[in-house]
């Protein structure tokens, strides 16, 4: 598969960071990362991705928080985001989705399914900006 969409990968760990860019760049896509929030700000304010991959837990300003400015900002108010998050509470996945997150993926990531899960958002979220004018 060939898919040259930029992705930014917001994650502090740096072992799931090096998964998550490997298989992404493995399927064609740019990666850029950043494991705090302010180089994620630093990153948006460079070029704005097709995509952004946030985990939740971070050290400093947390995903939920960065999510909420990302929504804020007129140039990245629409860029897909897919939650990330090891949390496994009851009640998460609606929060992260209420708070702004377009999808969410459970840590441990498969690597096999991965790829198919970040692909699968980004076609169900451009269908439904096809579909629907109305602001988020
Ligand atoms: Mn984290």
């Amino acid at each position: 598969m060939v898919d040259s969409r930029l992705i930014l990968v917001v994650e502090d760990n740096e072992q799931n960071l090096e998964l998550v860019e490997f298989l992404l760049e493995d399927a064609g896509m740019r990666v850029r990362v950043a494991q705090d929030a302010d180089t994620a700000r630093a990153q948006l304010g460079e070029e704005v991705p097709d995509v952004i991959l946030m985990d939740m837990q971070l050290p400093g300003t947390d995903g939920l928080t960065l999510v909420k400015e990302i929504r804020a900002r007129a140039e990245t108010a629409r860029v897909p985001v897919i939650a990330l998050t090891a949390h496994a509470m009851r009640g998460d996945r609606e929060r992260f989705l209420a708070g702004g997150c377009d999808a969410y993926i459970p840590k441990p990531i498969n690597a096999v399914t991965f790829v198919d899960e970040i692909v699968a958002v980004l076609n169900q979220v451009s269908g439904r900006a096809g579909r629907t004018s109305s602001p988020r």
